[in-house]
Parts: C-alpha cells; structure tokens; sequence
C-alpha cells in the first residue's frame, strides 16, 4: 500500500512506498511553534520509501537543531516533513491523505505542555522523553 501526502494549497504533494511508523505526538514548546498546533504530530518513514511527486522546488528548509530540519510549503505554509542530514525521515500527519491506518502510539513532553491543552483521558503520556 502506498500512501500519499500534499500541503494545504496542494502544491506540493508526496507518496510513501509503504507505511509510516512510531507515530507519537510531542507537546513541547518548541513543537507548538513548528508545528502552530497544541503539539506536534509526526511518524517516521523507511529510508529509501519516500519520494516527492510534485512542487518539492516550492520546499523551504528550517534547520532545528544541528543535522535535523523541518521543511514546509514557501506558499502556504503547511509543515510537512522532518530531515535528518539532509534526507526526510518523517512526516507531519496532518498532512496525510486519506486514512493511512495509523495512530498516535504516545504523546511525549506532556509535563511541558500549553496551558490551555486537555490532554485525552487514557492515552499513553511521558512527562518528557519516551526513552
Ligand atoms: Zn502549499
Ligand atoms: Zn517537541
């Protein structure tokens, strides 16, 4: 099964040979920022599955820290990937088309999270790392 992916304006659009993986919510305030949302919702991809399939010249890059970066829509501003030097090694789930049979396993830096978020009863929580 693949899956597909595209940005809010559609620009931009990708498939994933494949499924996605640990997909985990981080609820940190660096998260809240990157991803303008209560927490971020990310899963990773095998090397090698991902491909864009279109407007990936349209792509802008942040670097986060040294070696790991997010890179989103230049027009509207969807983030869409993670990369790890240089090579996408996740993806946003919001912007997953469809159903890609996937749930967040885990929701990680709960202790640091926004005032104003009610975490759901009965889910996996860590007050920081899952590690
Ligand atoms: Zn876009
Ligand atoms: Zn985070």
């Amino acid at each position: 099964m693949a899956l597909t992916g595209e940005c809010f304006c559609g620009e931009i659009q990708y498939r994933i040979e494949g499924t996605v993986k640990d997909a985990r919510s981080c609820h940190c305030s660096r998260c809240r920022k990157a991803f303008s949302s209560q927490a971020s919702s990310y899963a990773l991809v095998e090397a090698g599955q991902f491909t864009w399939s279109q407007g990936e010249h349209l792509l802008s890059s942040y670097e986060t820290h040294p070696g790991f970066g997010l890179q989103f829509c230049s027009l509207c501003g969807s983030t869409l990937c993670g990369t790890h030097n240089g090579a996408v090694h996740g993806v946003t789930l919001g912007c997953l088309n469809g159903n890609p049979n996937v749930e967040i396993g885990y929701h990680i830096y709960v202790a640091s999270k926004a005032a104003w978020e009610v975490i759901p009863q009965g889910v996996t929580t860590y007050n920081e790392g899952a590690e």
